[in-house]
């Protein structure tokens, strides 16, 4: 039977990881819509290629690239934020929500208002819209699924099993590249040595959050959203191979562990089968030749992005859109070698100490809140 798939973030990372599973199986999707920012010429080849009914770029500038790219194709081009949402609202029985960044958000609760089913890598959506977001979930019927690796593993260490029966979830970190950096040297780390992650081959910001563990915090609110055990249930261990990818443990003391390799393709594989299983080409764990996993708890004295994000969540309300708002910011500046690396969790404290406005109720409270935070971030980053 045919499926019908919507990919937001066609040209990402996590894009060309699903576009890669979909190729394998090319007679079982049909391909609705795929998005990028600007990247109009990889869109389109994409869009030729699986022969998607619409391509957009977000970036209305890009528009005229992405039509003259698509010429004599039957894909249609569109452009904009209005574009976008559109696609994202068009019927698909499977939405990648794989944007970077609160970006993401508005396109993927148009997708969440089909109610039919998200598989969710955008985790800054659900962290700044939280109740927002999963208050529409529940609203239209969607079934949201966690692409993330950690949240997918979790979601299948729960399978068959309450809550009420959870004593702990806990997340694995791999600590990023500068795990065992001095402080002194994380006030030197450039944007090259941050990006270059030991385990996982990923874009630019979600590199960064894991050489912060701002990506940790941020995963620890969204799987607080995604599995309401409370969050003095919610651990983070650092476990520097990334073979277990989370764990459950449950009152009478077993703990459930997912298993696997550092590829994307394995949680993306296990949302686009769910709720059976695929073929993926990832080569198998080989436990004997990995010889040992490790586990350190983790060092928010070095790292204290974690630490912020658990208050962010703890507080509720619009906290952790303002962080993640902050954390944006300070990330891009940090890429554009306008902001030490150790500048970045500073920066984001400061913002969340300024700025406390009311919680949101509604996707465009959402809006506003990130829009403002991002103003002024972006003031704090003047101060710098
Ligand atoms: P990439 O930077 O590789 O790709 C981002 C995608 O979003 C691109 O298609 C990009 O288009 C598009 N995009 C960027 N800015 C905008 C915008 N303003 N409006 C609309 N589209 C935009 O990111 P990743 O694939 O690494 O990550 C995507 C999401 O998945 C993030 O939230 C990340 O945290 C999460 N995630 C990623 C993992 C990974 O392994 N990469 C693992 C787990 C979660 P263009 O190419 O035109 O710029």
């Amino acid at each position: 039977m045919t499926r019908t798939i919507t990919i937001l973030g066609a040209t990402g990372s996590v894009g060309a990881s699903t576009i890669d599973l979909i190729r394998r199986e090319r007679d079982k999707w049909r391909v609705m819509a795929l998005t990028a920012n600007c990247q109009a010429a990889e869109l389109a080849e994409l869009a030729k290629e699986l022969n998607a009914e619409v391509a957009v770029v977000a970036d209305e500038s890009c528009l005229p690239a992405l039509r003259s790219h698509l010429s004599g194709s039957q894909t249609l081009a569109a452009g904009g934020a209005g574009a976008l949402n559109e696609a994202a609202s068009r019927p698909a029985d499977i939405t990648i929500a794989a944007i970077v960044g609160c970006a993401g958000l508005a396109p993927t609760m148009a997708a969440i208002e089909q109610g039919k089913t998200i598989a969710l890598a955008n985790k800054e959506a659900l962290v700044s819209a939280g109740e927002v977001m999963t208050a529409a979930v529940s609203k239209y019927g969607t079934t949201l699924l966690p692409v993330d690796s950690e949240h997918n593993a979790i979601f299948q260490c729960l399978a068959g099993n309450s809550y009420d029966h959870v004593r702990s979830i806990t997340l694995t970190a791999s600590g990023g590249p500068f795990r065992d950096w001095t402080l002194e040297q994380l006030a030197a780390a450039t944007p090259a040595q941050a990006v270059k992650h030991p385990n996982w081959d990923m874009g630019a910001k979600i590199s960064v959050d894991s050489a912060t563990m701002f990506n940790k915090g941020l995963e620890l609110i969204e799987a607080h959203h995604l599995f309401p055990v409370g969050l003095d249930k919610l651990r983070i261990v650092v476990h520097p191979q990334s073979v277990i990818h989370s764990m459950v443990e449950y009152r009478d003391g077993s703990t459930l562990a997912q298993l696997g390799p550092s590829d994307m393709r394995v949680p993306i594989a296990s949302c686009l089968a769910w709720p059976s299983r695929m073929d993926t080409p990832c080569a198998p764990l080989d436990l004997a030749a990995l010889g040992e996993l490790t586990f350190r708890a983790p060092d928010e004295d070095r790292f204290p992005a974690t630490r912020l994000c658990r208050l962010a969540a703890e507080a509720g309300g619009a906290a952790p859109a303002v962080l993640n708002a902050g954390n944006e910011i300070a990330v891009a500046a940090f890429l554009a070698g306008h902001l030490p690396f150790t500048r970045i969790s500073v920066m984001v404290e400061e913002l969340l100490g300024r700025y406390a406005p009311a919680a949101p109720v509604a996707l465009d409270d959402v809006i506003a809140i990130d829009a403002e935070a991002r103003g002024r971030a972006r003031q704090l980053l003047e101060l710098v």
